[in-house]
């Protein structure tokens, strides 16, 4: 089994103290490939609906079709009609644009997650596009059941030879939010979603030091809002069972680089 780990949407705006990454997983096993989350599809450079319009300027999109989940799997040398699984975190318009770009595929997501973005509540779900299903995509929605991984719920959602992909719901950032752990007993990799954020003292997962967070002038408040109360457990996962766990979250441009052994922004 292979781990790609992809940027799959930029985000830089210097106004908010961005500089950031959209974080998606290409995962290479015998039977198929595996992404977790799309990003920014090839729509949404080309097509933009006008939220997406509007996300991608406020943001500080750079609109680099490269940067689609797409091309980089052609990139790294495969045939996009492999592709045959996608599991989403959540359906936010920053993580569900490449859908589009996969129609053949299974779209695996938490059944409560497929129903507030179709039923929007709050601002934190007014970040939903509904273009990017609009094409009514192979939909595969799980609920149950819920298995206990490491003191958390979680969901069996696919199995491959080499790995099992589990949906851990961590429903806050959204109502159906959900981290996906992939792997086996005894190394796994967690994509924690939007259920920590390395930009904030209080939400990163790593210590990794008071030059990194960026966003720290943000109240404990209202980034509990953001990205829910998950942070104390997913800290003792990473502390407790480091040498079996990775995790990462979708805009942990700290961890993407690391992975792909890219200079850290302080060095
Ligand atoms: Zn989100």
């Amino acid at each position: 089994m292979v781990i790609h780990h992809l940027n799959c949407g930029t985000l830089k705006a210097p106004f908010i103290h961005l500089d950031s990454i959209v974080y998606c997983l290409l995962v290479e096993t015998s039977s198929s490939l595996v992404l977790i989350d799309t990003g920014f599809g090839s729509r949404d450079y080309s097509a933009p609906s006008p939220k997406m319009r509007f996300f991608l300027h406020y943001m500080g999109v750079p609109r680099n079709v490269d940067e689609t989940a797409l091309l980089q799997v052609k990139a790294l040398g495969y045939d996009v009609k492999d592709v045959r699984h996608i599991i989403q975190t959540h359906l936010h318009i920053d993580h569900a644009g490449g859908l589009v770009d996969f129609p053949w595929a299974d779209i695996h997501v938490f059944k409560p997650e497929y129903l507030a973005a179709n039923k929007p509540k709050g601002m934190m779900e007014f970040a939903y596009d509904k273009t990017h299903w609009a094409h009514d995509p192979k939909w595969v929605f799980h609920e149950k059941p819920l298995v206990d991984w490491f003191g958390f719920e979680s969901i069996p959602a696919l199995k491959t030879p080499e790995a099992d992909f589990l949906l851990i719901p961590l429903p806050g950032h959204t109502r159906g939010h959900c981290g996906v752990a992939i792997g086996k007993p005894g190394k796994w990799l967690l994509h924690c979603g939007d259920a920590a954020s390395p930009f904030h003292r209080d939400t990163d997962l790593h210590n990794r030091g008071e030059s990194a967070y960026k966003l720290s002038f943000l109240s404990a408040g209202f980034t509990h809002r953001l990205i829910g109360s998950h942070v104390p457990q997913l800290r003792s996962l990473v502390r407790d069972h480091g040498d079996e766990m990775g995790a990462i979250s979708s805009h942990d441009i700290l961890s993407y680089r690391e992975f792909n052994s890219l200079p850290t922004r302080d060095s």
